[in-house]
């Protein structure tokens, strides 16, 4: 006999994610009930993931939980906020009941790595989509944006992007790389690291945020255009792991880099004079992160080698172009 909705939230979503003391009502009711910390601020962010859009049909269920949670932690760590709650609204072809257990767990172990519960959410029928709102808060006027950097700032990026786009170009058999390298990259895409503890950190140190989704030169260009200046990358300056290099020779390595989406990581600015005090708190080699170019007075976004400017064919993943 098919699940009933009831029975199916009951099952797999009303005990999911980590237990909070500052929900005072969960899933259940008609609405969760939530108490925020006195003087802050609450940030919200939501993203869906369609499939066949943002993954493939078949991707492992783990990972399309782990994902669907993992890309609105993402938007939190950039706006250096710590995330608290969150709401799921599934949009499932039918109750299949081995899917919804590795989905939930997927999502499951993420939301309690970052101490998030799962408080709400909708279940409908149709094609697969999932909706995550995730909600935090960060001390009022705190929070980081994309809007503060100044001309001079230095940009930095954390990890190693690129390698969870070659990850989707693996899954797709759009690429080939040897096993060792394909293992990792898969991983990447499959299951992204959101910055958690390097977002909140930087509202110490960093004028501005953004994370990376759509690749890092068009992201980059976003923060650029936020705070009314533009972004010059340093190519052979841009981070590449060892498994994208031995995938892609370091040419596409570094293109891709710039271009890939997927990633996840944090890009961001700091004030030059700001520096040797973000690298003396939080040391590079430790929180994994490189510096990959400045703020510029010039608007848009470009990248240079050998002080000649790079032309790119496409800068990231654009939905309806
Ligand atoms: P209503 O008709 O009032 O919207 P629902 O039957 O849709 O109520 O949902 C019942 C309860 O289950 C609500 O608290 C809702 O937030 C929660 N819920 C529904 N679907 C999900 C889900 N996929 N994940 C988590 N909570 C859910
Ligand atoms: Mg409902």
């Amino acid at each position: 006999m098919p699940l009933s909705e009831f029975a199916l939230i009951e099952r797999y979503f009303r005990t999911c994610g980590a237990q909070r003391a500052d929900v005072r009502l969960g899933v259940g009711d008609d609405a969760a009930l939530l108490a925020m910390p006195a003087g802050c601020d609450l940030v919200a962010a939501t993203d869906t993931l369609v499939a066949g859009v943002h993954f493939p049909m078949a991707s492992p269920p783990a990972s399309i939980g782990h994902r669907a949670l993992a890309v609105n932690l993402s938007d939190l760590a950039a706006m250096g906020a710590r995330p608290a709650w969150a709401l799921l609204a599934l949009t499932l072809p039918q109750a299949d009941e081995a899917w919804l257990g590795e989905f939930a767990a997927g999502f499951d172990a993420l939301a309690r790595a970052h101490a998030v519960a799962l408080v709400g959410g909708d279940t409908t029928r149709g094609p697969l989509c999932v909706t995550v709102q995730l909600l935090g808060h960060v001390p009022g006027g705190s929070a980081l944006t994309r809007g503060g950097g100044r001309p001079g700032d230095v940009l930095f990026v954390s990890g190693t992007p690129g390698d969870a786009g070659a990850g989707l170009a693996l899954e797709q058999g759009r690429l080939e790389a040897p096993p060792e390298a394909r293992a990792y990259l898969r991983e990447r895409f499959l299951l992204p690291t959101p910055r958690m503890a390097l977002g909140q950190r930087l509202r110490e140190h960093a004028s501005a945020c953004i994370d990376v989704s759509d690749g890092l030169l068009a992201d980059a260009g976003k923060l650029a255009a936020a705070s009314h200046t533009g972004a010059e990358l340093v190519f052979g300056d841009v981070p590449v792991s060892e498994p994208l290099l031995a995938a892609l020779g370091e040419e596409r390595a570094r293109e891709l880099a710039l271009t890939a989406g997927d990633d996840y990581e944090l890009c961001f600015a700091v004030p030059a004079d700001n520096v040797a005090r973000l690298h003396a708190e939080l040391p590079p080699q430790q929180w994994r992160y490189a510096r990959i170019g400045v703020l510029r007075a010039a608007a848009g976004a470009v990248v240079v080698r050998g002080g000649t400017v790079m032309e790119f064919s496409h800068c990231g993943y654009e939905h309806f172009t």
